[in-house]
């Protein structure tokens, strides 16, 4: 298991195929949970999520952008984004990653972007949430939430239970509307657990922790046993329906998300579209080796 997951994050990093894969379209199953690889095929399927009472929210692929053209690129096509909610009237709202924006070519640059795509979905009150990366990301990402919310009230992050350090960030950032994740990244042991039982662990005290503050919390997971802890705990506590959502990711547990809608909680896909598919994928697969079988699927049911 450890090495199936080490083996598909190399792959998720290596450049060449990250930029083969530009080309190729959506190849290898992720046609399964990538909802297209341009705006129109993206809006039709966050409306055919709306139909069933599932809001969005939408991922720009890519990440780890070293060029200032290809961060330009993202940002005018996040911008195209938000109009594209605008216009459609659409339930959803933007995630974007700072590495897309340029966080890796030169601090302000990105922020400069950034600003220009909060200030726009600010204007036609759509949310941004700021995805959260692997560990030397962390800071300058939250140094940028901290310079944005000076002047915007839009913005939103993502606490990664698996670092040692998110119950001090979850309190700093209490006031916030606040997605709260395992953890997807490889990371040390002097930085994260690795343990899965405390990760489990850490991620319940911290999603208590922000449903007890009151602010906005999503749960992003496909574990029901969380899901089902969540719910229980909610009853216990009154914490009513509007304070708390749950997440999932495109194409995944479609039954379990569909129920969650049924039964009256607030629901949100995670929906990732565009050409950059490749790393989002293999990450996918990192997690769970099972989703392989997404892939077999697609490759043999032509
Ligand atoms: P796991 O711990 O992977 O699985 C727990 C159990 O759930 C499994 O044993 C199984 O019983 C069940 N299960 C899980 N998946 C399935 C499935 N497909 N089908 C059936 N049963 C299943 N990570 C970041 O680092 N930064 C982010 O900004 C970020 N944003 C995210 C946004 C969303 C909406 C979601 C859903 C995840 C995000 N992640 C992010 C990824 C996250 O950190 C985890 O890596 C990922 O969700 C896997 O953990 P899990 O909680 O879903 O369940």
């Amino acid at each position: 298991m450890g090495l199936t997951r080490d083996f598909f994050i190399y792959l998720s990093q290596n450049k060449a195929l990250n930029s083969g894969a530009k080309r190729w379209g959506l190849k290898m199953g992720a046609q399964s949970v990538v909802a297209g690889t341009n705006i129109k095929e993206m809006v039709e399927s966050v409306k055919a999520l709306n139909a069933h009472g599932i809001s969005a929210t939408i991922d720009n692929l890519g990440e780890f952008v070293f060029q200032k053209e290809e961060a330009l690129e993202a940002k005018e096509q996040i911008l195209a984004v938000i109009k594209a909610i605008h216009e459609n009237n659409l339930d959803a709202h933007i995630s974007l990653k700072p590495t897309q924006l340029g966080l890796d070519i030169e601090y302000t640059f990105c922020v400069d972007n950034l600003r220009e795509i909060v200030a726009l979905a600010h204007e036609y009150n759509i949310f941004i949430n700021f995805d959260m990366e692997d560990y030397g990301h962390l800071k300058p990402s939250f140094d940028i939430i901290d310079e944005l919310s000076v002047d915007y009230d839009n913005i939103g992050t993502v606490i990664q239970a698996y670092f040692y350090e998110s119950e001090e960030n979850i309190k700093r950032y209490k006031d916030y509307r606040l997605r709260i994740v395992k953890g997807a990244y490889k990371e040390p042991e002097n930085l994260a657990y690795q343990d899965k039982r405390e990760i489990d662990q850490n991620y319940i005290r911290l999603i208590e922790y922000h449903l007890l503050n009151g602010k906005f919390t999503s749960i992003a997971t496909h574990d029901h046993q969380v899901i089902n802890h969540v719910k229980a705990f909610a009853k216990k506590h009154q914490i009513p329906k509007d304070k708390y959502e749950f997440q999932m990711l495109y194409g995944f547990r479609k039954d379990l998300q569909l129920e969650l809608a049924k039964e009256g909680f607030n629901f949100c896909t995670y929906v990732p579209f565009g050409k950059d598919w490749y790393g989002y994928f293999m990450r996918r697969l990192a997690e769970r080796p099972q989703n392989l079988n997404l892939v077999f699927k697609q490759v043999f049911n032509k």
